[in-house]
């Protein structure tokens, strides 16, 4: 792909450094937490099953891009202060999404690593305000993209002048209906193959019930994704958003404990320090 100037791959793969957490390296990292933050307990919780399952980063939307104008849109700069205090008492990086100018500036500079998401992909002024940003971002496959159209968007980041761009498959629209989106694992392959940027799943967000989660989190690490972001949250019957296909506590710790042992099967590791508490 010719116009691929900055993310094509020209021989080895990019590892992404953001403070002590490395993704891309051998360590597969895990990425959690809730779809939307909703108060500072639920984060407070969720951040200690994060950091006991070996994750590294806490995720949690306080701008969130719903379906419906009536749904829970998020919490705003309140879920901010909730997302960052959750994730320092647990020593955990934190990732959230941004919709647009105004919630990019808003976020700046008070989480680690920024996300856009499906919804977002192609939008192209977004991508160019965060590619003049020093912060990382996890750039999500739009729903119906091709896997060109999602590099070309990395692309957009990386010309901006921002280097650290982690992509993300979290499934595309097809006419199979028994699950939310299809996870397209030969996407992550083929990204891996053109583009020297990490890449990592969401299994949530293609499954869309919890009970597909762990087979399609899985299978992305035995197909070589450098990471996993996967919803989690205190109480998934009385989440705010998705709900369904948020993991319980203890399901996530169950799918960290198979992650870690697939992943050495596949010569990985899925953290560079252990971090369960003694
Ligand atoms: C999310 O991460 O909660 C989200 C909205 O993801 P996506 O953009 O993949 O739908
Ligand atoms: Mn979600």
């Amino acid at each position: 792909m010719e116009s691929l100037r900055l993310a094509a791959r020209k021989s080895g793969r990019s590892e992404i450094r953001i403070k002590d957490v490395v993704i891309g390296g051998s360590a597969v990292v895990l990425i959690g937490g809730p779809c939307a933050v909703e108060s500072a307990e639920q984060m407070q919780r969720a951040a200690q099953t994060v950091r006991q399952a070996g994750g590294r980063i806490l995720r949690g939307g306080v701008y969130k891009p719903r379906t419906s104008p009536y749904s829970f849109q998020g919490l705003g700069v309140e879920g901010l202060r909730y997302l960052a205090d959750a994730a320092a008492a647990e020593e955990l990086l934190t990732v959230t999404e941004v919709l647009d100018e105004e919630s990019l500036r808003s976020v700046s500079g008070q989480v680690d690593i920024i996300q856009i998401g499906a919804r977002n992909m192609q939008n192209y002024q977004l991508l160019k305000l965060a590619g003049r940003l020093d912060t990382p971002v996890i750039l999500k496959r739009g729903l119906a993209a091709t896997v060109e159209e999602w590099l070309l968007a990395a692309e957009y980041i990386l010309a901006g002048g921002n280097a650290r761009v982690i992509l993300c498959e979290r499934g595309i629209r097809t006419f199979e209906p028994s699950t939310r989106n299809t996870l397209d694992l030969s996407a992550v392959a083929v990204a891996q193959e053109l583009c020297h940027l990490p890449v990592i799943v969401d299994p949530s967000h293609a499954a869309g019930r919890r009970e597909l989660v762990p087979a399609l989190a899985k299978a992305a690490v035995a197909g070589g994704a450098d990471g996993l972001l996967i919803e989690m949250h205190p109480n998934p019957a009385e989440a705010k958003s998705d709900g369904a296909q948020s993991l319980t506590p203890e399901e996530f710790l169950r799918l960290a404990g198979e992650v870690e042992t697939l992943a050495r099967a596949v010569g990985r590791s899925v953290q560079p320090v252990a971090r369960v508490r003694t």
